[in-house]
């Protein structure tokens, strides 16, 4: 497949700052397909969007657009230049305007009466082009900002946080929303979130950050499953975390809780020590289960229950599990309970 972005050892480090707020990171991004930036806040998402929109320039490395350099030791393609559309945080509307003026603001062809109809049509507003944007709801303003951006028929689509000001419902709602005007508009779109919840609902990859560097890329469900490392192992949902020895075979590994399966065995020798994260909706009540413990405390979420399991091992040190079940499932705290867990959500990270 085409790619739409290419960053190449990108460095930026903002004056005055000691750390890089992006430390040579490296990313494709294939045309037509949505990627996210996920990570905590400062890790330095926003200023990679800016960096591929052209509003900072890096001190190393390479941005292509489109296959053509856009930025490099000795290139410079400003802002204007770049066939991109951008929306912002807080959307950026102008508020004297009204959303057909908003749409059609910047766009300098004569055909404009007819593109602004197209993609108010994209993005479900036909019949709004004369309301003044203050007088829209937060998800309304949203599609104006995206009405905004499409308009020009960019390449690629930046979104900076763009669920954030969303109560839930609105969010999910708005999340489907974005994703059907992306992939209608065939634009290629970079979303950057700290919600996790956001990033792998909508995306076709996401991308995970911590301090400037790339942790993990991949489809949302490999990082889900498999995640590389301690950091997003917690920071992508949520794990236990254990140390084990792989077991003759490789199929099993021994922990503290007992035997564990892995699917891993690819990337594993006989007698490694590894680290290893259980996602917490690995885990079902089973007979024949092989871990055997105490429920210690549980509470009910809707849509599912969750629970700490204390397991005891042979030197009786006690190591408590955090379980996700089915909000069905009547518990009692220290009823005693066999679990068993799926080896696709057991994964081997590194430190
Ligand atoms: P995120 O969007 O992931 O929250 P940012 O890209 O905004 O992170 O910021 C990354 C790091 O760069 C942070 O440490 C932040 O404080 C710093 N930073 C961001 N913008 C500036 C700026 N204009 N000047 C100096 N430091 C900045
Ligand atoms: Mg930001």
């Amino acid at each position: 497949m085409e790619t739409a972005i290419e960053l190449k050892g990108i460095t930026k480090t903002y004056k005055g700052e000691a750390q890089a707020a992006v430390c040579n990171v490296s990313l494709k991004v294939k045309r037509g397909s949505i990627i996210t930036l996920l990570g905590p806040s400062g890790c330095g998402k926003t200023t990679t969007l800016r960096l591929i929109a052209g509003f900072e320039r890096p001190e190393s490395g390479e941005i292509y657009i489109g296959g053509k350099l856009m930025a490099g030791e000795k290139t410079w393609v400003s802002a204007e230049k770049r066939k991109i559309g951008m929306v912002f945080q807080d959307y950026a509307l102008f508020p004297h305007l009204n959303v057909e003026e908003n749409i059609g603001f910047g766009y300098r062809e004569k055909d404009k009466k007819q593109r602004v109809q197209e993609v108010l049509e994209m993005v479900n507003l036909l019949g709004f082009e004369k309301k003044g944007v203050h007088h829209l709801s937060g998800g309304q303003q949203q599609r104006v900002a995206l009405a905004r951006a499409l308009a020009k028929k960019p390449d690629v689509i930046l979104l900076d946080e763009p669920f954030s000001n969303l109560d839930t419902n609105l969010k999910q709602t708005m999340r489907n929303e974005v994703k059907r005007i992306l992939k209608k508009a065939n634009a290629t779109g970079i979303l950057v979130s700290h919600d996790q919840k956001d990033a792998l609902a909508i995306s076709d990859e996401i991308v995970v950050m911590k301090d400037g560097i790339i942790q993990q890329k991949g489809s949302p469900k490999r990082v889900y499953q498999f995640p590389r490392n301690a950091f997003v192992a917690g920071f992508v949902g949520e794990s236990n975390m254990m140390e084990g020895v792989v077991q003759p075979g490789k199929r099993w590994i021994t922990t503290e809780i007992g035997s564990i399966p892995c699917n891993q065995y690819h990337i594993l020798s006989e007698g490694e020590k590894v680290l290893l994260s259980l996602r917490p909706n690995g885990f079902e009540i089973a007979e024949d289960g092989e871990i055997e413990g105490v429920v210690e405390s549980f509470s009910y979420v809707g849509e599912y229950l969750e629970a700490r399991v204390g397991v005891m091992n042979e030197q009786k040190k006690k190591t408590s599990l955090l379980i996700y079940l089915h909000p069905n499932e009547i518990l009692q705290q220290g009823d005693p309970l066999k679990l068993r867990v799926s080896a696709n959500f057991v994964s081997v990270v590194k430190n």
